[in-house]
């Protein structure tokens, strides 16, 4: 048997931008490759109803974007595997990736692409009435409350863009933010304050609260006066930010106080063949575009970084 059989050049980890993007650029830079992705192609896009700035695309829903990248890395003949990476052991010549089926995969440089994943809110109800009135995911969700009152929770670009998606679909949108300012985009805003959306500012969910039939109304607190009050709603979208998906990442890599890896301008981590890009990586901005200028980055370096071991 051949002793390079069933090695790879490079090992990707997730498919969302970073990954798919690295897919592309490694296919094209002839390393044996191979991606591993546990859910879904398209990552956090996959579940975001409109993309309006990722360049080229003036308006492209994330389920046909989070599309045509996959499609695209596969047109090289990117090999994707549905499988979900559970550790990294980082090797003296060859890293392998351990899979949740028992299966290891090696290769000479890894590129970890793995996000984040929503942040929840941490209030009382939260989890209990998730599927039941409580999600993370308008776009998934939105069509069950057609002509209902809905609270979106959080001040960030996610946030806004998903109440003006529901305020299309629902009764009634309110959104809700713990401060009288947005993070999110000055557009966003903008919109927000020419649509009928109710802002409810400086205030928290206190409890969410439900019947059998699902949620009816969350208590909410007034963060300035303390006062509180109830406010009906069917519907608690919470967009309130992303935690990285990091318990992959192994000892020896760097991590910020937030979570997020610490690489330099190529995307390598402190273990040599070791790359990170995307979400997970520390940054200035999470922006598409950005996370698929790393997964570039990460996979051309990860070719000259393969190719010198070769050579
Ligand atoms: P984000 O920008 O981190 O915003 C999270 C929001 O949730 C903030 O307003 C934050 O409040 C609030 N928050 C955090 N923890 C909270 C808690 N425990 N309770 C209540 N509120 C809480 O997250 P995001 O909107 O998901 O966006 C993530 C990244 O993706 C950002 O960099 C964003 O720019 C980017 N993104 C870009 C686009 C786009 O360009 N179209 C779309 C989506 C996302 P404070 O403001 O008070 O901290």
């Amino acid at each position: 048997m051949n002793p390079t059989e069933g090695i790879y050049d490079l090992i990707i980890l997730g498919a969302g931008p970073a990954g798919l993007t690295a897919g592309l650029y490694a296919m094209r830079a002839i390393l044996k490759t191979i991606l591993v992705e546990r859910a879904t192609h398209g990552g956090q896009v996959a579940i975001t109803k409109g993309v309006e700035n990722y360049p080229g695309f003036e308006d492209i829903s994330g389920l046909d974007l989070s599309d045509k990248l996959l499609h695209h890395a596969q047109s090289y003949g990117l090999e994707v595997m549905r499988d979900e990476a559970v550790a990294i052991k980082p090797g003296a010549d060859l890293h392998t990736v351990v899979l949740s089926s028992g299966r290891a995969l090696k290769a000479h440089a890894v590129i970890i692409a793995t996000g984040g994943n929503p942040r929840r809110l941490g209030v009382r109800g939260e989890l209990e009435y998730v599927g039941r009135g409580v999600s993370y995911c308008a776009k998934c969700d939105g069509f069950f409350f057609q002509n209902r009152v809905v609270t979106v929770v959080g001040g960030g670009d996610t946030a806004l863009e998903e109440a003006l998606y529901l305020a299309k679909l629902a009764s009634k949108v309110y959104l809700l933010h713990r401060r009288d300012s947005f993070r999110a985009s000055r557009i966003l805003q903008k919109r927000i304050h020419e649509s009928n959306i109710e802002l409810v500012l400086n205030s928290e969910i206190t409890e969410i609260c439900a019947n059998e039939d699902g949620v009816h109304s969350i208590d909410v607190r007034d963060l300035l006066t303390g006062n509180r009050r109830t406010i009906a709603t069917e519907g608690v979208f919470i967009f309130v930010g992303l935690l990285p998906n990091n318990e992959i990442v192994p000892p020896g890599i760097k991590l910020d106080s937030a979570g997020y890896a610490i690489t330099d301008e190529k995307c390598a981590t402190d273990i040599p063949g070791i790359y990170v890009a995307g979400d997970l990586r520390t940054k200035f901005a999470k922006q598409i575009v950005i996370a698929a200028a790393e997964g570039c980055t990460a996979a051309l370096a990860a070719a000259d970084y393969v190719d010198a071991k070769k050579n």
